[in-house]
């Protein structure tokens, strides 16, 4: 039997491998560039290249490829081999510094928002050292970032690098605050729990919405939905789990920490969280996770769907970005600590991102919007559109006694004051009770739960670092000039909380009521992404952004148009598909079961006396109205697409999108699926919800 430490991590060029097949003085070297995030002189990066390819080729890889994060959302390669001319006609394994260090990249077709002109097509990529290489498929993939010939992000690793960079900066500040001179640096850390559906494959090679779209744009209420909830934490069925053991064992080999696997709560839905680790490597291995379980899952004849919202009226699919700060010391500073001033620092980091979510909560909101998660967001089971904080009770009651002056204590009570007591531990099980707000505390970690299934996490924790560097800057500009830091970090802790204390939310988050109240206290509810994605580009989301040096007001605005003509660019074909599929397969359907009928009904005519309220009649005129709507709902949509074609501003297409677009599909659908409710299952063309999701 195969041991997992024998194999986890052996398609990585990791630390081990690193000091086995790297001179000592080599590594070194590379280590520090790494840790101080300088670029590598040459000699040392032939060096490391030379390992690599060393090490890759006895591994059986004969290419190469820098591995980068586009605004598609999805990895991208262009694998190179490592094969040069060599003696006789022979050839050599070559791999050289220069090409480990830096790429250069068609980029003319990934999209860049305007940045990249159209005479300079050129991008490039530069290596991420912190971040393994690692082998998939026979291809040395090596993390790169990926910009414009300028310098310009034209990826999502870029951004999300430069904000732990900047909260790297200012954590550092506050810490130097409380006296903690052993600390070198603040990362974030991140464990980004992954839900995602299984499908049979062949079952989904019948359905073209699946196959377009990656979700079902027609499809009844099956007999059996997920009422019973049978399927949350069940017995996971064998094929699944065949399935599972295979996709552990592949990540495991990429080095990727996959803990737990279960099913989630709709049928066929399923869920993987790993171990958490720095979040530009989280960021990675979640690509590489998705990427993986479609692989895997076609070995197994399934389809995994990554998309938000499959199956309409069924649970859609989330990401759970568990966040943390970590000191490379070991210390996770969102752990309240043992004495006093470790917890007057957990307060005022705690209080870092209350200030950082309610100031920048329309930011947070844009970081998840897209088209798939806007039928999820708001949406029975999934959070609401409205961002809120969720602390629980004994960490409520800690902020209210030292918001009020209220004594406050487990055994006697008395005045709280910072720097002066201890606070319990809040143990997990009571903080995460909540599984309905937007952004929980959960003992020691920050759980934001906002995130679509299908989207990188890179934009999520881009705009929650930068957030929170720079609350913590502000901090630190004011408690480095205090004449008394105890009475000043008292001052400034209880003043945060007093005035943001309306983003705290402990209630339910799927209760309508809240969102009334959510509205007294101002707190925005963006319900889609054209009405979200203006905010990114206010004045002073400009300026966080700016001020940080995480993205120019330029790649602001490229990352703006980008997103919203992805918007459209995938309503339009969600829209062309549903067209499609409506007069070429269920409307032929639905004429041809009517032809049926009438000819039993003919028939009967032919011997029976009594033919009134049969089932063919009834349900012929019946057909004959659903049929008429479903036809004027084609035309309708039809309308709808011609009419984008004279807008050309993307702020108002994605409008149009959203107002006139979706608004027509649905109409259409519902006519669709009335259709499917009386038609004879014999004659129905496509797979429907029951056997997509009761199926395997
Ligand atoms: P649950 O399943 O109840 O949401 P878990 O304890 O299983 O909670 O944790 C969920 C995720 O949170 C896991 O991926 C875990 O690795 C991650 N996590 C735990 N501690 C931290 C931390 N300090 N920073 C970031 N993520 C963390
Ligand atoms: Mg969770």
């Amino acid at each position: 039997m195969k041991l997992v430490s024998d194999y986890f991590g052996c398609m990585v060029f990791n630390d081990e491998v690193m000091k086995q097949r790297l001179a000592p003085d080599v590594y070194n070297t590379l280590i520090r560039t790494v840790e101080h995030g300088r670029s590598l002189n040459l000699s040392v990066a032939n060096e490391v290249a030379r390992a690599m390819k060393d090490w890759a080729v006895e591994l059986g890889a004969t290419h190469y490829t820098h591995w980068f994060q586009p605004m598609t959302g999805i990895t991208a390669e262009k694998h190179d081999s490592f094969i040069s001319p060599g003696e006789g006609g022979k050839v050599i394994m070559e791999f050289s510094g220069k090409e480990l260090v830096r790429g250069e990249t068609d980029a003319s077709s990934f999209p860049s928002g305007g940045l990249r002109a159209t005479f300079e097509a050129r991008g490039y990529t530069a290596w991420d050292a912190t971040s393994y290489a690692f082998i998939k498929d026979g291809v040395l993939c090596i993390p790169t970032a990926f910009c414009s010939y300028s310098g310009e992000a034209l990826d999502k690793k870029t951004p999300l690098l430069r904000s732990m960079e900047a909260i790297n900066r200012q954590a550092m500040r506050v810490l130097k605050l409380f006296g903690n001179e052993d600390v070198a640096s603040v990362k974030t850390t991140v464990g980004a729990e992954q839900e995602y559906f299984l499908v049979d494959k062949k079952t989904f090679k019948q359905r073209n919405d699946l196959i377009f779209t990656g979700r079902t744009l027609f499809g009844a209420k099956p007999p059996k939905g997920q009422e019973v909830e049978g399927h949350y934490y069940g017995v996971i069925k064998p094929r699944v789990q065949a399935f599972m053991k295979d996709l552990d064992e592949e990540l495991w080999k990429l080095g990727v920490l996959a803990k737990t696997e279960h099913n989630e709560a709709a049928p066929s839905q399923h869920e993987l969280a790993p171990i958490f680790a720095s979040t530009n490597i989280a960021a990675d291995h979640n690509q590489l996770t998705m990427e993986i379980m479609q692989k895997v899952a076609k070995k197994h004849d399934f389809v995994c769907l990554l998309h938000e919202k499959p199956f309409a009226g069924v649970n859609g699919s989330g990401k759970h970005n568990n966040w943390s700060m970590s000191t490379n010391t070991g210390v996770n500073l969102l752990e309240p600590g043992d004495t006093p001033s470790e917890n007057a620092q957990f307060l005022l980091f705690l209080c870092s991102i209350i200030k950082a979510v309610d100031e920048y909560q329309d930011l947070l909101r844009v970081s998840v919007a897209s088209a798939g998660n806007d039928h999820r967001l708001g949406a029975h089971e999934a959070p609401p559109a409205v961002v809120s904080i969720f602390l629980g009770d004994e960490l409520n009651e800690v902020l209210e006694s030292i918001e009020k002056e209220t004594p406050y204590g487990v055994k006697e009570k008395e005045l709280l004051r910072i720097g002066v007591h201890t606070l319990p531990k809040f143990p997990k099980d009571t903080t995460d009770r909540n599984r309905t707000s937007p952004f929980a505390f959960t003992g020691n970690k920050f759980e934001f739960r906002m995130l679509g299934s299908a989207a990188s996490i890179s934009d999520a924790n881009t705009v929650l670092n930068t957030a929170v560097a720079e609350i913590l800057k502000r901090f630190a500009d004011e408690l480095e000039n205090a004449e008394n830091f105890e009475t000043a970090l008292h001052d400034l802790i209880k003043r945060v909380i007093t005035e943001h204390k309306r983003i705290i939310f402990n209630g339910n988050g799927y209760d309508e009521a809240w969102l009334k109240e959510a509205e007294k206290r101002g707190l925005l509810n963006l319900r889609s992404t054209p009405d979200a994605l203006p905010y990114f580009i206010k004045e002073k989301n400009v300026r966080l952004f700016t001020e940080h040096k995480v993205y120019t007001e330029r790649e602001m605005h490229s990352r703006y148009e980008i997103l919203l003509e992805s918007y459209c660019k995938l309503t339009n074909i969600e829209a062309h598909t549903m067209v499609d599929m409506a007069k070429k397969e269920i409307l032929p359907a639905v004429s041809a079961y009517s032809q049926t009928l009438c000819n039993t009904l003919l028939a009967k005519k032919a011997v029976c006396k009594h033919l009134d309220n049969t089932y063919e009649t009834e349900t012929l005129n019946e057909i004959s109205d659903l049929s008429a709507k479903a036809y004027a709902g084609v035309k309708a949509l039809e309308n709808a697409l011609d009419g984008a074609k004279n807008i050309t501003n993307v702020t108002q297409l994605a409008i149009w999108h959203k107002d006139k677009i979706l608004s027509a599909m649905s109409e259409l659908r519902a006519a669709a699926d009335a259709l499917e409710g009386i038609v004879s299952a014999e004659y129905w063309p496509i797979p429907t919800y029951g056997d997509l999701l009761f199926e395997i």
